[in-house]
């Protein structure tokens, strides 16, 4: 069978690395927030064209570190969608703020930029208002940052993206990740940037954000015992950064690789019924998934099965209508849509760097035949 992800082939890709970063760790005694961190958080805001990273514990308290530095919690709302990992909206409250969930647009997955114009026009009642946009660059695609930049500098309101699946993706040539106030990254395994274990951070604009944001992640220490805000515990370990080292060095080389399976997808998918996914004008796609969009998804996905092909669905239910947010998160002006259709219909294929070409053309092959 043909997984949808696998870092363990990662792992072993780069294992003679890894494991020397590993015992390299091991043996220098020093176990949380040493050289190693200190290293990555250099290396990785210099691949980005960041001014400043801060790592951290996870993908979601980067958001919830990047919003609390921002001043956005209690009495704020964020706009953001409901089309993205459960995460994106559970930071957004995590950091005591209100969310809002805009719609997407239909062929690209992310925030669609009208309905945020018509949100902010006509807020929903009873939500606090609006002081920030969180978009998700979805699948390894820039959301619409043009349209969306714009709309937060009109209405003086913050801007951090999640770019937790987007590590290397880019908008009319530059890193996403540096447009806004702030950017989250997420470095769970599966991640275009996967650590063997959890690991996030924070990249931000100014040494001064940085400084607020890595107080933050402990305790809200700036000296140590001393708190000058009330903090939490997010730490980047030294094993993980150690890992995310050797990995940062290769990912330009995955990111391409993954470019070149999706550039198979698309051949194969031309002599079918089913679309490629859409690229935007202007972003560079760095397909942390290949989604297709097909109606009957349960029988498609039947068949790949049957072909020895696994896939995937990202993600089967929109936030506000998982249990925990149903008829208590407050919608934007499109009430979401396009975003239940897309829940209903997107569906996953294999795409990892190590899948081998012999692979790629087994999937392409039973593309070729749906
Ligand atoms: C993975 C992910 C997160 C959360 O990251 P964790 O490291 O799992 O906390 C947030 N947003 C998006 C879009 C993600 O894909």
């Amino acid at each position: 069978m043909i997984v949808q992800a696998n870092p363990g082939a990662g792992y072993r890709t780069l294992k003679p690395e890894i494991d020397a970063a590993v015992a390299r760790t091991l043996d220098s005694g020093w176990y949380i927030l040493g050289q190693e961190v200190k290293a990555f958080e250099a290396e990785f805001a210099a691949w980005l064209g960041a001014g400043k990273a801060v790592g951290c514990g996870n993908g979601t308290d980067a958001i919830v570190l990047a919003l609390r530095g921002l001043g956005i919690g209690p009495g704020c709302s964020v706009a953001t969608v409901s089309h993205t990992a459960v995460a994106t909206v559970a930071a957004v409250e995590m950091a005591g703020a209100t969310p809002v969930l805009i719609d997407i647009d239909p062929d690209h997955y992310t925030m669609n930029p009208a309905d945020l114009a018509a949100t902010l026009a006509a807020p929903p009642a009873g939500s606090p208002p609006i002081k920030a946009v969180l978009p998700v660059h979805l699948y390894g695609q820039a959301a619409d940052l043009d349209a969306i930049g714009a709309l937060c500098r009109d209405n003086d309101l913050a801007l951090i993206e999640d770019c937790a699946q987007a590590h290397g993706a880019t908008w009319k040539g530059q890193q996403v990740g540096t447009f806004g106030d702030a950017a989250t990254f997420s470095f769970y395994p599966t991640k275009n940037l996967g650590a063997l274990g959890d690991g996030g951070a924070v990249a931000l604009p100014t040494e001064d954000m940085a400084g607020r944001v890595a107080a933050l992640r402990q305790y809200g220490w700036r000296t140590h015992y001393i708190s000058d805000d009330v903090g939490m515990n997010s730490r980047l370990d030294e094993m993980q950064a150690a890992i995310l080292r050797v990995k940062l060095a290769h990912l330009d080389a995955a990111n391409a690789r993954r470019q070149a399976i999706a550039a198979v997808y698309d051949d194969a998918l031309c002599q079918t019924a089913i679309r490629p996914p859409a690229r935007r004008a202007h972003a560079g796609h760095v397909f942390h998934l290949y989604v297709i969009r097909v109606p009957e998804r349960d029988a498609v996905q039947a068949r790949l099965r049957a072909a020895g092909i696994g896939s995937g669905i990202h993600y089967p239910q929109p936030v506000h209508i998982q249990p925990a947010y149903r008829n208590r998160v407050a919608l934007g002006s499109a009430a979401c849509r396009e975003t239940e259709i897309a829940a209903s219909q997107v569906l996953s294929l294999p795409l990892y760097p190590e899948l081998t070409d012999g692979e790629v053309a087994q999937v392409a092959e039973a593309l070729r035949r749906l």
